[in-house]
């Protein structure tokens, strides 16, 4: 990935920005994030198949935040991240540069926000076509039905927050289940405080979430969260036709309304 490296040095030497986030290569050979501030060390950035992570999760983390302007090595899920960070106001559009990657892992000229704005509308916005598959066998199942299998799959929670963490919406500084006056979520992985603590990741998320599966992805007992959020993002497009991360200037779903809208959901 010649452009990449190149393009990482160039923003550095020139003092355009302070620091690239992208990827490098760990120890083990799987890839890892990487946080170049030295143009000497741009070589170390690589982009293929290892590199999955949502990197848009460390715009907002003061550690990243206090080097200075930022360049994000940005694959679409990391785009849609910006603009909906851009949208609540958590960074600046001017002070991130993206270094735009396409499906075909080349490097994008993406001048500004406009032109990222203009790639994303391009862009297939499906979930994945395997997540689109168990979604669809979940909503073929009745409601009990669907409970159940869910319910199956949060007992084996262990409330260690991994989803959380690995979710670039999820920046609150204190989430809601480290509150403990009043103690909203069960601190214990019992059943009834696993269930609330996804309900209620879910509900925050909803019309927030871009579907990039990292939640799923992070959970270290394999439960596929994702498919919560990303079951209310399509149930945000199917009643409101707007997916999450498609604009700088989103409002909130859960926050907003017109007149005009539907209400088929009041009974
Ligand atoms: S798929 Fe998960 S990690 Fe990605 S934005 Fe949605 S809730 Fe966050
Ligand atoms: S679960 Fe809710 S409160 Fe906790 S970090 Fe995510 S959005 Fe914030
Ligand atoms: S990452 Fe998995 S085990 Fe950890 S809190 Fe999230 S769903 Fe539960």
């Amino acid at each position: 990935m010649t452009n990449l490296i190149n393009r990482a040095k160039e923003l550095l030497e020139n003092g355009t920005v302070k620091v690239v986030i992208g990827y490098e290569a760990g120890p083990t050979g799987l890839a890892r994030p990487a946080f170049i501030t030295d143009p000497a060390k741009a070589g170390k950035l690589i982009y293929d198949d290892r590199c999955v992570q949502n990197l848009a999760v460390y715009l907002t983390k003061a550690e990243v935040k206090n080097l200075g302007k930022m360049a994000i090595v940005s694959t679409l899920p990391v785009m849609r991240s910006i603009m909906m960070l851009i949208s609540e106001h958590q960074v600046m559009g001017d002070n991130i540069v993206v270094l735009g990657i396409s499906t075909e892992k080349e490097l994008l000229d993406i001048a500004d926000i406009g032109v990222m704005k203009g790639y994303i509308e391009k862009c297939d916005l499906r979930n994945p076509e395997k997540d689109r598959e168990t979604l669809a066998m979940l909503n073929a199942l009745t409601p009990a039905e669907r409970f159940a299998w869910w319910q199956k799959e949060m007992e084996k929670c262990i409330k260690c927050y991994a989803c959380r963490q690995a979710c670039p919406m999820c920046y609150c500084i204190r989430c809601t289940v480290e509150v403990n006056q009043p103690q909203w979520i069960p601190v214990q992985a019992n059943p009834h405080g696993s269930t609330e603590w996804h309900i209620l990741r879910a509900m925050h998320l909803a019309g927030r979430c871009i579907s990039c599966g990292e939640c799923g992805r992070a959970c270290p007992v394999g439960i596929p969260c994702h498919l919560l959020t990303m079951q209310l993002a399509d149930q945000v497009n199917n009643y409101f036709h707007v997916h999450a991360g498609t604009s700088d200037n989103m409002t909130s779903v859960l926050s907003t309304y017109e007149p005009n809208d539907k209400e088929s959901f009041i009974i």
